[in-house]
């Protein structure tokens, strides 16, 4: 209790203090880092997707420099022989510059994968830009792109719709719980609510032939999971487990080593603070000692 209430005061502690902590979560500031990364996860048969981090860009140039990264990554990929995709926030593509900017840049980066036969995943950032989000994504894929997925959120009360209507065409889906503050008017807030949706809306995925991307490290819904993909016997090419960096390796392992497919959110950047303050956030006993810390002047 006392942990989450210093998780929730975090950004008034100096960002030299809350670096040391947040390493974990993040690759690197440069591609050569992920790159040196995601090596190593292919080694341990783990693939990886990478995200250059960045979000909330409201400078035309900044976008463009993002989407400059996403090509660079993608080519990272296809030069070191990596099995990893590209993950990409579309308000750091210039979502709150102008929608048909940002579709550009996206439309170039998902065009651009497929050329190299890799995946782009177009990750689901806080209410306001799910709808716009959702249809560019559907643009996307009614240009016939089919390298590409999209993510919906376990929290969000719309998620069971957004689902039926992408059931149609396909959409691979990465499911998450959802990491920002929402209204509950339009989320569940209540753990147990959460958990109870996300089971329902992976049923739904597989029920509807959909690709799923389980992303959690929640041992509920991990179990839910592999109970539900064993006696349904959902073939390997229908899902994959996901991960973030820097989070129950242990739990990770473990998957591989019982033959699932796992793929390690792999960000960096030197643009690491707002991403590591949420994650931070999730983890209030890290929060404590970080705040301990600056306290005593480390
Ligand atoms: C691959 C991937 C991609 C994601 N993409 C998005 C996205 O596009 N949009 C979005 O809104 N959210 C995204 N998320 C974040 C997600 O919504 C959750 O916030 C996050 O995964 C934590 O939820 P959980 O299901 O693991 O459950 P939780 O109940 O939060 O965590 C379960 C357990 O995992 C451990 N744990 C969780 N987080 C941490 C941490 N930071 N440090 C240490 N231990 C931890 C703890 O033991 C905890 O008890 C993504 C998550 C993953 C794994």
């Amino acid at each position: 209790m006392l942990n989450t209430l210093i998780a929730r005061t975090l950004p008034m502690v100096p960002k030299s203090v809350v670096h040391f902590a947040a390493k974990k979560y993040v690759a690197g500031d440069t591609l050569e880092d992920a790159v040196r990364l995601v090596r190593s996860l292919n080694e341990k048969l783990i693939t990886g997707t990478m995200d250059f981090l960045g979000e909330f860009v409201t400078d035309r140039k900044q976008a463009e420099f993002a989407a400059h990264m996403g090509h660079e990554i993608l080519e990272a990929i296809h030069a070191h022989k990596l099995r990893s995709g590209l993950s990409v926030k579309l308000t750091c593509l210039g979502l709150d510059i102008d929608d048909e900017f940002c579709y550009e840049n996206l439309r170039s980066l998902v065009f651009k994968a497929k050329e190299l036969d890799l995946f782009v995943r177009v990750d689901m950032e806080n209410s306001p830009y799910t709808t716009r989000t959702l249809a560019l994504y559907r643009r996307i894929l009614e240009e016939g792109f089919d390298n590409t997925g999209v993510v919906l959120q376990a929290y969000m009360r719309r998620s069971e719709q957004d689902i039926k209507s992408l059931a149609g065409l396909k959409a691979p889906v990465r499911l998450c719980k959802g990491i920002y503050r929402e209204d509950p008017a339009i989320a569940f807030k209540d753990r147990e609510e959460i958990r109870e949706n996300y089971k329902r809306l992976l049923t739904l995925l597989f029920e509807n032939g959909m690709h799923a991307a389980i992303a959690t490290h929640d041992d509920p819904l991990l179990d839910f999971a592999r109970e539900y993909i064993a006696k349904n016997s959902i073939s390997k090419d229908r899902y994959e487990f996901q991960m973030l960096l820097g989070v129950r390796e242990n739990k990770r392992d473990e998957l591989v080593r019982e033959g699932h497919k796992l793929r390690t959110y792999v960000p960096f950047g030197s643009d690491w603070y707002g991403y590591s303050i949420r994650r931070l956030k999730e983890n209030p006993e890290v929060a404590g000692h970080i705040m301990k810390a600056f306290l005593k002047g480390e």
